[in-house]
């Protein structure tokens, strides 16, 4: 009977085992048809990933062609990305006389969309979104407003933050981003700051947004690495020196401009600035506000410089500092005669000045090795900064045609600053 039981508990074993194993096999049965399944869609998936990948091949080489628009829709998406809508934009644009930059660029991308790049509305409102836009807030917007523009023939060239991977490649491989198209203007005197076109040399520069003084290093190096640059915070401990400097201005006739950047008056040949004995020709001198230059960590309400040439070649600047007070007799013939718009040298009949009117009495002067401020900030400029300041009244500030152009304060670096 002990054998029998034995027998039956090894059936009943065999059996179990033989179960596990039956369903084991089962599953793994199970397992492989999955797999053979999965594997079927595997495939069907990179068979349909090839058919997409070609696809994408061939769609990447039809989008060429498409190159322009692609930049000018990426301008449209910039524009668009902040949720405004075209009915907003168009609400917005019929209300509102004052629009924000992203809406203007807005707008600009919708009439990009209706009228095309070529359509000069769309090309203005373009410029009047990158001028009212803040570079460093709104890279993207500006970059894409750039390329809009590039794309639409207008000489923008963008900067080089603004890499875009879609830029259209000429076939000698050069980046190929439109100049000058057909249409445009040449060599328009009273034209919008930075068209002059026509002369690759004629860089725009700016004192604020996308070609304000933080990028004029883009395209004049010195600016954006030169050691030795102007404008400085003058103060001490100065080094001493001894020697002086000895104007020499003459009368002559008035000759002023407004050049975009600045009002400046012209100088006939003979009148002179000597410094430690070495004469230097006064060439000009014109005007920033505020003063570039500060002491101690002050700008003044603006500053003159006169700006001489040596016969070596050599730049020496004269600061004059003015600060608010009386109206200053010199500066109130100047303005009478200052063009409010840029254009070119106006000389109005029997007007003789002396630049000497403009100068304090007394010559001490802070001095230091410094650059032009402004591009291309040019090195080796010998600045004398006079330590009398000059008056000018607030209204005579006012007039001025020129809110801000003056450059940000320079690092010192390793220059020491002299006085007299
Ligand atoms: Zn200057």
């Amino acid at each position: 009977m002990k054998k029998t039981i034995a027998i039956v508990v090894l059936l009943l074993a065999a059996l179990g085992a033989g179960g596990f194993a039956f369903m084991q096999w089962k599953a793994g049965a199970g397992a492989k048809a999955e797999i053979s399944e999965l594997s079927a869609k595997v495939s069907a998936t990179e068979k349909k990933q090839e058919a997409a990948e070609k696809e994408l091949t061939e769609t990447k080489e039809k989008l060429a062609p498409l190159q322009v628009t692609a930049q000018q829709m990426e301008a449209v998406k910039a524009a668009l990305s902040s949720g405004v809508t075209l009915e907003d934009l168009e609400a917005a644009y019929a209300k509102d006389k004052k629009l924000s930059a992203e809406r203007v660029l807005g707008l600009a991308g919708v009439r990009l969309l209706t009228k095309g790049g070529q359509d000069p509305s769309t090309v203005s409102a373009f410029e009047k979104a990158l001028e009212m836009t803040d570079w460093s807030r709104q890279q993207k917007v500006i970059c894409a407003a750039q390329y809009a523009l590039a794309a639409a023939g207008k000489p923008v060239k963008p900067l080089s933050e603004c890499a875009m991977p879609t830029a259209p490649v000429k076939p000698d491989g050069q980046e190929a981003l439109p100049k000058d198209s057909p249409g445009s203007k040449k060599d328009e005197h009273g034209e919008k700051k930075g068209d002059k076109k026509g002369d690759k040399h004629a860089v725009h520069w700016d004192y604020e947004g996308l070609m304000g003084p933080e990028n004029w290093g883009k395209e004049f190096p010195k600016c954006g690495r030169g050691k030795e640059q102007s404008p400085l915070d003058i103060k001490g401990p100065f080094q001493k020196v001894r020697f002086s400097i000895a104007p020499d201005y003459k009368v002559g006739p008035l000759r002023i401009i407004n050049n975009g950047h600045t009002i400046q008056v012209n100088v006939n040949p003979g009148s002179k600035l000597r410094i430690d004995g070495v004469a230097y020709e006064l060439l000009q001198y014109h005007f920033h506000r505020p003063s570039e230059e500060a002491l101690n960590g002050k700008r003044q309400a603006m500053v003159i410089h006169f700006v001489h040439k040596n016969d070596a070649g050599e730049l020496a600047v004269l600061g004059v500092l003015l600060q608010i007070g009386n109206e200053n007799p010199g500066i109130r013939t100047l303005w009478e005669h200052a063009p409010q718009k840029e254009g070119p040298e106006v000389q109005p009949e029997s007007v003789a000045f002396n630049p000497a009117n403009l100068l304090p009495r007394e010559l001490e002067f802070y001095h230091y090795d410094g650059s032009l401020t402004t591009p291309p900030c040019t090195e080796k400029v010998k600045f004398y900064i006079l330590r009398s300041l000059v008056n000018i009244s607030r209204e005579q500030v006012s007039a001025f045609p020129f809110k801000m152009n003056a450059r940000p304060l320079q690092p010192l670096n390793d220059r020491q600053i002299m006085a007299n």
